[in-house]
């Protein structure tokens, strides 16, 4: 079965056809700057080169038309109907406490969906919107939620309650709920495949460090703990969101600098983490690198601080689940930056950790890094959300 993937954001559209019994990619895309000038599609059907088209796409109802029409064109299409298309995944960021795990799209989804926007106002009505629009394109076909949160569900009450008065819980569903789930989960059921071992007998610790950055602690298969709460904020250091700061943080750059909470928000989440950190140098680790290595002060400082919070958490989640087995590195900068995977390892000789320098230098593939001797294992694994994606949307409508 064909298998359309769809990660909707507020003014882009990802997307990728997936073959569920080879699991090949068929094509990949990227509908870029949605509702705004100067939008264009973006893909790569399988063995042939980049196509980009640049069109008006006032809406996201365009953009799905556009994705269609590049699957079936006759000239580079990789299907000859949609009627080849089996089914469509979503991704979804916010399910709430309500999905544990991936559902079928009905209603009564949808509405309930749209009943835990308010804990994800940017990301959720996006997704509904793409849900929507493949649905006014293709009738009949099944869809499927896959949830950012639902590997994250498995979490005990002393690990996602807040130390808040309880009646915000129960008012409000505050609590931590930890977000890229679909890639903690992905990574740490394929660590176990490597390590030859049954994922139940295993404690793993996931790192998922990319422009958004988070860790879990993953003991017999369930996530037990994870640095992303209520909303992706917290937590690790990231491209430009803080993780964790003091909340009082808010109230005193508000005095300060006579701003609204909506702008302290944005400070928080747009301009901050290494991107503030190294004084604007950049958010993109590649730039820090660069920057670390011939002596920016800034870079140093980013990268460094970035590296002693996840050093931190790895630390509390051995605590947590009474030791690690091993320690999975995923996203853009854990599968590719050897440089700072070296220095968040240089920080785990407690639990005597011990790197291979020469598996290290690995970029995007799955690679055990650690020495023999190790006592913990480290492993590059990298992450594959869309294909994760697919077999959830496979196992429920094959
Ligand atoms: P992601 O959010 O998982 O797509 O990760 C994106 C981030 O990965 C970029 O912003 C870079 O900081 C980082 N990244 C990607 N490739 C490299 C590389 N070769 N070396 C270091 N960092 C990289």
């Amino acid at each position: 079965m064909k298998i359309l993937v769809i990660n909707c954001g507020s003014s882009s559209l990802k997307f990728q056809l997936i073959d569920s019994e080879s699991e090949q990619v068929i094509c990949k895309g990227l509908c870029e700057r949605i509702g705004i000038d100067g939008s264009r599609i973006v893909y790569t059907p399988e063995g042939k080169d980049k196509i980009t088209v640049e069109t008006p796409m006032p809406d996201h109802n365009k953009a799905i038309e556009l994705v269609i029409e590049a699957l079936t064109n006759k000239e580079n299409g990789v299907v000859a109907s949609l009627d080849e298309i089996g089914a469509v995944g979503h991704r979804i960021v916010h399910g709430g406490e309500k999905f544990t795990e991936s559902v079928v799209i009905n209603d009564e989804v949808i509405k309930a969906i749209e009943d835990v926007s308010d804990l994800a106002p940017l990301h959720n009505p996006a997704n509904l919107i793409g849900i929507k629009a493949c649905m006014n394109a293709m009738p009949g076909v099944p869809m499927v939620a896959v949830f950012d949160t639902a590997f994250h569900q498995t979490m005990p009450e002393n690990a996602y309650l807040y130390g808040l008065h309880y009646s915000y819980y129960e008012k409000y569903g505050i609590r931590r709920y930890g977000f890229h789930g679909t890639s903690h989960s992905y990574v740490s059921k394929r660590a176990a495949e490597i390590l030859g071992k049954d994922i139940k007998d295993l404690k793993l610790i996931v790192c998922h460090l990319g422009n958004g950055a988070s860790v879990s602690a993953v003991k017999g298969g369930k996530c037990i703990d994870t640095s992303m709460g209520l909303t992706p904020l917290e937590g690790l250091i990231m491209g430009t969101r803080t993780g964790d700061i003091d909340p009082s943080v808010v109230e005193f750059i508000m005095k300060k600098e006579n701003l609204s909470v909506a702008e302290v928000n944005n400070i928080l989440n747009k301009k901050s983490g290494v991107f503030g950190l190294s004084n604007e140098l950049s958010s993109d680790f590649r730039d820090l690198e660069d920057g670390y290595l011939s002596g920016n002060e800034g870079a140093k400082r980013a990268v460094d601080t970035f590296a002693y919070r996840v050093v931190k958490y790895i630390g509390a989640y051995t605590a947590a689940m009474g030791g690690v087995d091993a320690i999975c590195f995923t996203a853009g900068v854990g599968e590719n930056s050897g440089f700072t995977r070296k220095i968040i390892i240089d920080g785990l000789g407690f639990i005597g950790a011990s790197l291979n320098e020469e598996a290290n230098t690995v970029r995007g593939k799955e690679e055990i890094i650690s020495n023999p001797d190790s006592k913990v294992t480290l492993m590059v694994v990298p992450t594959n959300e869309e294909l994760a994606i697919a077999r959830d949307t496979y196992a429920l409508c094959k």
